[in-house]
């Protein structure tokens, strides 16, 4: 039987980095002991007092069909927070919970691309974007960030690729890099959306992880509310990955129509999960602070490892739970050093090549293991890329 083009083409054939992610849980299933620097995914599990109340609304009968846009409760919430952090009024209508921040992105994509629309991201890339943008019928098109340039998209590359562009999607704090988007970076970005008569897409899952500088949302700059849909999620600032809840927030015409499509796809997102998410919300920055600790820690482990030589480079580790590595002076792609590492050293990584060319030459490291194990990985690292390097 025939399947459409649209979900044989999600994803191209052929090498996608990921191969070393396989082999290390290959050789995991086999009994080795492998350190997996690769997924991620926090090492605490979901708060036992939002487990509590997720417990409770069951309990108490909350598992019929929720709302399609999410409950009142919640979308509130989650309004009342975005306009304190960012100053920019905002309501539930301009707000609609979706299972996850992936299913957010999907949603957004669906509501600005017609079939054959392009669509820009930028290069490296979390894993899904491409096969997102292909999903609704738009053609993905990166805009590369060097490393040069602290993996921070310059506005004039964003141009030179908009000609033809329905969209631009952008992440900070940014998975690979670790890269948090400064201002001058950011008004540029807001200049061209203007300019080009751009969507932009803000995917700010990470947005309680900045260990420098400070998460500004695009959607608070001059005139972008209008044109600025923002992907949230509990997954990262809470713990939550499993239970896939996360929101668009956007112009409220926008807003319905994506609810039309929730109607006529994923019909909402369970009414204990959204109780839990609502009873985390409410906890404020002291749970989220709590959360984003171990990365923290993290963070200034590898800052201080890095610190003692110089053939490794992180670039830039200011938000998020991901190191990006630099091994250029190795000589060697990521690729191949993210192979020899897990050969010789049981060290799994993802070649920043996963992640799209412009991460070539460097490894991605998931900040996501215990500290003294992530020390001691992150120490063999950097004593192999030495050796390689001569
Ligand atoms: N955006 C980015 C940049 C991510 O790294 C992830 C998950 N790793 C997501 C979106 C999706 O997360 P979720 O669907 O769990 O909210």
């Amino acid at each position: 039987m025939k399947l459409s083009h649209r979900i044989t083409h999600l994803t191209p054939s052929g090498s996608d980095g990921w191969e070393v992610f396989y082999k290390a849980r290959a050789m995991k299933a086999a009994g080795h002991d492998i350190t997996e620097l690769t997924i991620g995914e926090h090492d605490i599990r979901t708060h036992p007092s939002i487990l509590a109340a997720m417990n409770t609304a069951a309990v108490g009968g909350h598992t019929g069909y929720a709302m399609v846009p999410g409950t009142a409760e919640l979308r509130a919430a989650v309004a009342a927070r975005i306009q304190e952090r960012t100053g920019v009024p905002t309501t539930a209508a301009n707000i609609m919970i979706t299972p996850g921040g992936q299913s957010a992105l999907y949603t957004t994509h669906h509501a600005v691309l017609d079939d054959g629309d392009v669509a820009l991201y930028i290069d490296p890339y979390y894993a899904t974007y491409p096969g997102t943008i292909r999903g609704v019928g738009g053609v993905p098109r990166g805009v590369s960030a060097s490393p040069d340039h602290g993996f921070q998209p310059q506005a004039a590359d964003i141009a030179a690729q908009a000609d033809d562009a329905a969209s631009l999607l952008i992440n900070s704090p940014n998975n690979p890099t670790g890269a948090v988007y400064s201002r001058a970076t950011l008004d540029g970005i807001a200049q061209v959306c203007k300019d080009r008569d751009l969507w932009l897409i803000s995917d700010e899952v990470y947005d309680t992880q900045i260990w420098e500088g400070a998460h500004i949302s695009p959607r608070a700059l001059p005139d972008m509310a209008d044109r600025t849909l923002v992907v949230g999620s509990m997954s990262k600032s809470h713990a939550m990955t499993g239970s896939r809840v996360g929101w668009v927030c956007g112009p409220a015409d926008v807003i319905e129509h994506m609810i039309n499509l929730a109607t006529h796809t994923t019909y909402g997102v369970p009414g204990y999960i959204q109780d839990a998410a609502l009873f985390a919300l409410g906890e404020g920055t002291p749970l989220e602070t709590e959360v984003a600790a171990p990365f923290k820690r993290r963070r200034e482990i590898t800052e201080d490892l890095l610190a003692g030589q110089n053939v490794v480079k992180a670039s830039p580790t200011q938000g998020a739970m991901y190191a990006m590595l630099d091994l250029r002076a190795t000589g060697m792609s990521g690729q191949e050093f993210s192979n020899a590492l897990l050969d010789e050293h049981h060290i799994a990584t993802m070649p920043g090549e996963s992640f799209g060319d412009a991460g070539a030459g460097h490894v991605r490291v998931a900040m996501t293991i215990n500290d003294d194990r992530y020390a001691e990985a992150l120490k063999t690292l950097m004593a192999f890329a030495a050796e390689k390097a001569g």
